[in-house]
């Protein structure tokens, strides 16, 4: 692995790709183990996610079901601030095992307003599984139940995450050089 530029910026190797789909094994065995029985949902966020979320549904060994949805935010009233909708959820949530998919974790808004919403439709069981968390950047507590690497406080790329628009494709992921 070297640097790389995409647009105006380079970034530096961080995670190589084998690396990465070791430990996304390692985390779908885990699932694996623990929702035996449970025929879960799988629920990736996009953009992001979708490359994260398709390896390890690949690497499970148990029965369960995808689903992926688009999140937008919008204007809410002076009351309700910046409001954050799911776009494209047709299953019904209710008393499944639902396992929300997300490449990173950073300040945590948007799991912290978007789940609650899910948690309205009353699944049986909740958990979220992200890739990657910043602890440092989080402002908003977001409880992970199954985490792959925590990372320092850096821009990203690659493996589903882009820097406008490019670097999605990318099978490791970099870090924005100083
Ligand atoms: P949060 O609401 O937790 O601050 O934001 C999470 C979302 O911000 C992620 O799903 C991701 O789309 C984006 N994001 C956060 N950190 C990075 C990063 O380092 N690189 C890229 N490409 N996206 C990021």
């Amino acid at each position: 692995m070297t640097t790389i530029q995409v647009h105006d910026k380079k970034f530096i190797p961080f995670i190589a790709a084998a690396d990465l789909q070791a430990r996304v094994k390692e985390m779908a065995q885990q699932l694996s183990h623990d929702l035996r029985g449970e025929r879960p949902l799988f629920i990736g966020i996009l953009n992001g996610s979708f490359m994260f979320a398709a390896d390890i549904f690949k690497y499970l060994s148990i029965e369960a079901e995808i689903s992926f949805i688009k999140l937008a935010s919008y204007k809410g009233t002076k009351s309700t601030g910046n409001v954050i909708t799911a776009i494209g959820l047709e299953e019904d949530l209710f008393g499944r095992t639902v396992v929300i998919v997300e490449d990173i974790v950073d300040t945590g808004k948007t799991l912290s307003q978007f789940l609650p919403q899910l948690e309205h439709q009353q699944p049986k069981k909740m958990m979220v599984v992200s890739l990657l968390h910043k602890p440092e950047a989080m402002t908003h507590p977001v409880k992970i139940d199954y985490l792959g690497y925590t990372v320092p406080n850096k821009f990203l790329l690659g493996y589903g995450l882009d820097y406008d628009g490019l670097g999605r494709n990318l099978p490791e992921i970099y870090q924005l050089a100083e």
